[in-house]
């Protein structure tokens, strides 16, 4: 053994034993707080940690299990233990519907609902009138239809299940005419083909990428038809030499044929767009108007609502979605019923919708008053960051999100954030890892060197402000 490796051992040595550190008095204080087998892995963690410092830092690493560091030190690896992985971020990426950042943000209305229900027994299924088994639907369907104008409507886990479980029920073995100009994909896996596919319908491709025609669709009518399926091309356009068929005159080919007509709509917003200055999106109403049989559309883009898939429409054909199987298998629980059904309560009244749907009103927040919050923060966040960042204020264009007006830019503005002097690429990294380890992470965008954090979003400004101090560059 050579003089290193005794030295080693005999540090190693020094180091106490799991059930000596479990009996002082900081330890079972914590121990009260997290329960004994928590804070005995925290114990053994810490432990081990030691001793494969004290073959790199020796006598010093020892440090790390005295009196004074062990209770700050169990205390910090427990409460990032026991912290869920799930948390709030600031979404600063300057998408308002960001899929990978959950999405919409709810409505207090939701929020109270969904807590509400969550807390106890509910009526999800019971109707308190008669006293018998209920329909878990009744509690949204008729307000869908008020929206609407619809005859029917059911609610599933997204639009992705909303779309395979109205295939399934309305075309399985059967072929779905779509155009090609049409098959689209969302990113994160859903695409047209395969959902046909997997709904067990056979899709035939109608018409080329730009132009499809009313004949297209009628030379692929056959007695294998199950249904004609549009789709909104909502995360794409199609510009120049183009032409589609409108759903009003596929409605007319189809009942001619005695074919349903569904139309996945994406988005799905319930209410005129345009009348926010918003750029223009299909309303569920104007589309069934068109003589669409069913809609279908996801709770949690434009609509600002919880996860869910909508499907809206002909009465006969949602009876029989209702029916299959495969309903129960993406079918929705009681908070998200709560939580649409307080969002759709917001709908009734259209005058104060962009102040009670987080939603739009983020979408309609006005650039002067995100100019106004970056004009408080630049000084706040400047001092945080030190010398070698600059900060400027900056014009930039948000975007809806989630596919939906893929084209369509909404003015903003941000701060940009850029690295001053060397190893510009390293400065960056690490501030957006700094910027992701804060307590409430933020989450910015790249563009030309610089992290740039679109403003729109925010509405904690006090919040985002305090936590800068903990910025660890
Ligand atoms: C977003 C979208 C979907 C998928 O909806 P989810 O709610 O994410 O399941 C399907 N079709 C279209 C056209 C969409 O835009």
């Amino acid at each position: 053994m050579t003089n290193l490796q005794k030295l080693n051992q005999s540090i190693q040595s020094q180091v106490p034993s799991v059930d000596k550190l479990l009996r002082q008095d900081a330890v079972v204080e914590l121990m009260e707080i997290y329960g004994r087998q928590t804070t005995t892995t925290a114990v053994r963690a810490l432990i081990s940690e030691t001793r494969s410092e004290i073959k790199e830092n020796g006598q010093k690493a020892l440090e790390k299990l005295s009196v004074q560091n062990l209770s700050l030190l169990l205390k910090n690896w427990l409460e990032q233990y026991s912290s869920p992985s799930l948390k709030l971020v600031y979404n600063l990426t300057g998408t308002v519907l960001h899929t990978n950042l959950g999405r919409a943000p709810l409505p207090e209305e939701a929020i109270e609902a969904m807590v509400n229900v969550a807390r106890g027994a509910s009526n999800i299924e019971f109707d308190l009138s008669t006293g018998k088994r209920g329909d878990r639907d009744n509690h949204i369907e008729n307000i869908i239809c008020e929206l609407t104008g619809a005859e029917a409507a059911t609610v599933v886990n997204n639009n992705a299940a909303a779309v395979l479980l109205v295939l399934n029920t309305l075309s399985n073995r059967k072929e779905v005419p779509v155009s090609r100009g049409e098959l689209i994909e969302i990113g994160g896996s859903f695409r047209v083909p395969d959902i046909i596919k997997r709904a067990g319908a056979k899709l035939v491709e109608v018409g080329t990428t730009n132009r499809t025609h009313l004949r297209d669709y009628e030379d692929a009518i056959g007695s294998k038809t199950g249904l004609l399926m549009k789709v909104h091309t909502s995360n794409y356009t199609i510009q120049g030499f183009t032409h589609e068929v409108a759903g009003k005159e596929l409605a007319r080919l189809a009942k001619a044929h005695d074919l349903p007509l569904i139309e996945d709509l994406g988005s799905g917003t319930l209410v005129d767009l345009t009348k926010y200055g918003l750029p223009y999106e299909p309303t569920a109403r104007e589309t069934l108007s068109n003589g669409v049989d069913i809609v279908t559309s996801s709770g949690d883009k434009l609509l600002g609502g919880p996860q869910a898939g909508l499907i809206i429409g002909r009465k006969d054909l949602i009876t029989a979605v209702k029916k299959n199987p495969m309903k129960r298998a993406t079918r929705v629980d009681k908070v998200t019923i709560a939580a649409l059904s307080a969002v759709l309560q917001l709908y009734r009244d259209p005058d104060r919708l962009s102040e009670r749907v987080p939603t739009l009103r983020l979408l309609t927040k006005p650039e002067n008053e995100i100019r106004k919050t970056a004009t408080s923060l630049i000084g706040p966040l400047s001092k945080a960051l030190g010398q070698t960042f600059s900060v400027s204020i900056i014009s930039c264009k948000s975007q809806i999100g989630s596919g939906s007006l893929p084209v369509e830019r909404l003015n903003s503005a941000g701060l940009s954030i850029k690295p001053d002097g060397q190893r510009k690429g390293t400065a960056l990294n690490n501030l957006l890892k700094a910027f992701r380890g804060l307590p409430v992470p933020v989450i910015g965008r790249i563009q030309d060197d610089a992290l740039i954090l679109d403003l729109r979003c925010l509405d904690d400004v006090i919040g985002f402000e305090k936590q800068l101090i903990k910025l660890d560059l």
